[in-house]
């Protein structure tokens, strides 16, 4: 009993006989009722047409015809046996080998080897499974590489101000190095930089568990994009970076938490001055947009009407292939400059993160590079 509840083969046998079964036996049941009055009608009728006829005779007739459907029924329901044999065992290893082929995959994938892919033939139900299956097992392979870089790249980036700091800690110990205030304001500089590498990774933890804590208010979107801009504007004067904005009246209000809001226009405020050559000039632009019949441009929130605030900037550029990449984690296009400025290559996957908390997006385009970028934030009103 137990080994016909785990084979799904020997669960189709049976369901085939038992519809065999129920047929023969009904069939039966039916000639045994039926075939004598319907026989016994044409008798009449013959009598009728013949004259009389011996009841002996009548009697073995009839014998003879049940006999005649019981042999027929009997070698029926053999036949129909025999065919459910050959078709159960085909159906069973057509519908069997697939799930036992994704089983043992599914193990094998347990195990550690996340190229686990099954073959997949035919449109039916057990195809698609199949697609779902390798569907499900690239994207565990897509993680788990996710995850082996994610530990290559912290190792990486704490490995470089650690050796900074353990270089410095030496030539103080030879005496290479004077233990006056400059030596000691580039160690504070370098733990500086690793206290700012661990809170962006414990924000970026928290912000792709979805779990950045956040106060939905409704606000003006145009608060926040004041903030960040009053807070930024001397690093821009200091820079020589012409900073604008433009500031549609009567915004409607969105809600959102104002202070990951202002954390996100410092993000794109900063890298915009950050990646900008000095003289050069950074816009902020906000405003409501509107699907407009024939206007390509569409809201990408799938709405008619959006906040958009978009920071568009005359420096560095980005090409089609970064413009791809930028809200990965750790994501730089200069490695070396990018760590001289001090970005760790997490603040625009955490503004995205936060972005998509308000049910919004986070987009870049750029005409190339040296043609500048243009970040827009999207917002549902
Ligand atoms: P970082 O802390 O390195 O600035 P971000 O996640 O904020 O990290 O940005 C990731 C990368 O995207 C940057 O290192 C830079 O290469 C690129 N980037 C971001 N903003 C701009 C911009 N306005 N212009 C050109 N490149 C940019």
């Amino acid at each position: 009993m137990k080994k016909i509840r785990q084979r799904l083969g020997w669960k189709l046998f049976l369901s085939y006989m038992t519809v065999i079964l129920i047929g023969v036996f009904s069939l039966a049941v039916t000639a045994e009722w039926h075939a004598p009055r319907a026989l016994s009608r044409h008798m009449d009728n013959m009598q009728m047409m013949m004259g009389d006829m011996d009841s002996g005779m009548m009697l073995s007739l009839l014998e003879d015809f049940r006999t005649a459907i019981n042999e027929v029924l009997f070698l029926s329901a053999t036949l129909a046996m025999i065919t459910a044999v050959i078709v159960s065992t085909f159906v069973t290893r057509r519908i069997v080998r697939p799930v036992q082929e994704m089983t043992a995959a599914s193990r094998r994938i347990a195990n550690g080897r996340y190229d686990e892919r099954v073959a997949v033939s035919g449109e039916d139900e057990l195809a698609e499974l199949g697609i779902s299956f390798n569907r499900m097992a690239h994207q565990l392979a897509q993680t788990e590489e996710r995850r082996r870089q994610l530990i290559g790249d912290v190792a990486h980036e704490l490995r470089t101000p650690l050796s900074s700091i353990k270089s410095v800690m030496e030539g103080l110990q030879d005496g290479v190095l004077p233990a006056d205030p400059e030596t000691f304001a580039s160690v504070e500089r370098e733990v500086s930089r690793l206290q700012r590498i661990v809170r962006d990774l414990e924000e970026l933890s928290r912000a792709e568990a979805g779990e950045l804590p956040m106060e939905m208010r409704p606000v003006n979107p145009a608060d926040f994009v004041h903030t960040a801009v009053d807070r930024l504007r001397w690093q821009y004067e200091d820079k020589n970076v012409r900073l604008t904005e433009t500031i549609s009246p009567d915004l409607p209000l969105v809600k959102a938490d104002a202070a990951r809001m202002t954390q996100v226009m410092l993000n794109l405020l900063g890298n915009a001055l950050q990646y900008t050559p000095a003289g050069g000039e950074v816009h902020v632009h906000c405003s409501v947009f509107q699907n407009q019949p024939g206007n390509k441009a569409r809201c990408p929130l799938g709405r008619e009407r959006c906040i958009l605030i978009a920071v568009k900037d005359t420096g560095i550029g980005l090409t089609a292939e970064q413009q791809r990449h930028v809200f990965e984690r750790f994501y730089r296009v200069d490695k070396s400059r990018a760590r001289a400025g001090g970005g760790s290559g997490v603040g625009l996957t955490i503004s995205k993160h936060i972005v998509e908390a308000h049910h919004g997006r986070l987009t870049v385009t750029s005409p190339g590079p040296g043609k500048g970028s243009t970040f827009t934030v999207w917002l549902p009103v």
